[in-house]
């Protein structure tokens, strides 16, 4: 048997979760069984655990887009049981069940083996959050941007994803300006390594012309919408964005100016379809290059039972930094 948290959705959309005990032949197909350590809560989690956001298309279901354990068994070569793995994204958790129970059964095409100097639990404090982290930064570097090309500005800095690519940006060397509209943000923000916390409130009015004064050299855009306009129109001469999130909505007030006068480029990220070679290289960059004890202090800590409640604030953007899902716990 295996417990999980089983979501069901009511005939007003609503989403209600009840830990239940089920037999492993409940287990979806896969050729890989993973006894579950850890999972994690993402902005997707929460459209899932409230409303099912359009996602989640069978229920009764089991959510969780990321989770970290050992393999269970494998009729997959290129796993065996007793390997540590990790599981980020290919819609687990929204068409195939997820990481909150304590087995998953998946495609072993979809697991990427964990580098040694990364555990479970770091793992999941990293999660789909700061492996789309890493995919922003390592956009950024391709384009060429170096730590001498100027101040990169993270938006939804306080939030999984922008505070995991604060932390990886300062340890490169990257000087980080960190947006926030949690002004009590500011010191954990410094703590991470941000150089200028800025108040969300700077980028939150649309911008009056097409260009505004040129500062950065890059940018992390979590949040989409306005601020994601008014940070493009900042831009420096040949710079760049990598654009991963969509926080305060899908539509962006923007004009076709910086690109075609400043010759700015936009990279757009997906974590969830990404092949498995740069979804490696990822992963062993994070093994790398992400300062994992700064990372805990970004950490707090839940079990299946408290997902429910978690759901809702994430949505609200009043989650700091990562939450860890104890699925044992
Ligand atoms: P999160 O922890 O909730 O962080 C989002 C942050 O955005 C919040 O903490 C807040 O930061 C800011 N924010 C929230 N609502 C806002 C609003 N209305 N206006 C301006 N800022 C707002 O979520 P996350 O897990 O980091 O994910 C961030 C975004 O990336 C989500 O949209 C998520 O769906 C997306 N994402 C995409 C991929 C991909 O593959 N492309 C992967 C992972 C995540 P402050 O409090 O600091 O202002």
């Amino acid at each position: 048997t295996f417990r999980a948290l089983v979501l069901t959705q009511g005939a007003d959309r609503k989403v209600s979760g009840t830990i239940e005990t089920l037999p492993e032949d409940r287990l979806p197909a896969g050729d890989v069984t993973v006894a579950v350590d850890y999972s994690t809560l993402n902005y997707k989690d929460g459209l899932v655990l409230t409303s099912g956001g359009g996602l989640v298309k069978t229920w009764p279901h089991v959510g969780g887009i990321d989770f970290a354990g050992t393999v269970e068994t494998s009729e997959n070569p290129a796993f065996k049981a007793g390997d540590k793995v990790v599981l980020n994204g290919y819609r687990v958790g929204e068409l195939h069940w997820g990481g909150y129970a304590t087995k998953a059964r998946v495609k072993g095409d979809w697991l990427v083996r964990l580098p040694a100097s990364i555990s479970s639990r770091r793992a999941m404090a990293i999660g789909t959050a700061g492996y789309t982290s890493m995919l922003c930064v390592m956009a950024l570097e391709k384009h060429g941007i170096t730590p001498a090309s100027g101040e990169i500005l993270v938006t939804g800095a306080a939030g999984g994803v922008g505070s995991v690519a604060v932390a990886i940006l300062a340890k490169l060397g990257y000087t980080v300006v960190a947006a926030t509209g949690r002004a009590q943000e500011g010191d954990y923000l410094k703590a991470l390594g941000a150089t200028t916390i800025m108040d969300r409130k700077e980028l939150t009015e649309a911008p009056d012309r097409p260009l505004l004064g040129e500062r950065f050299a890059g940018v992390v855009d979590t949040v989409s919408g306005v601020m994601f306009a008014r940070a493009l129109a900042q831009v420096k001469y040949g710079g760049a964005a990598a654009v991963c999130g969509l926080a305060a909505g899908p539509a962006f007030p923007g004009s076709i100016l910086p690109f075609i006068l400043r010759g700015v480029s936009v990279y757009g990220i997906d974590s969830v379809m990404l092949p498995k070679a740069p979804r490696e290289e990822a992963w062993r960059r994070l093994g790398s290059d992400l300062p994992l004890d700064k990372l805990d202090s970004t950490v707090s800590e839940a079990g299946l039972g408290d997902l429910m409640t978690l759901a809702p604030k994430i949505l609200k953007g009043e989650i700091r930094g990562r939450v860890v899902v104890d699925v044992n716990k």
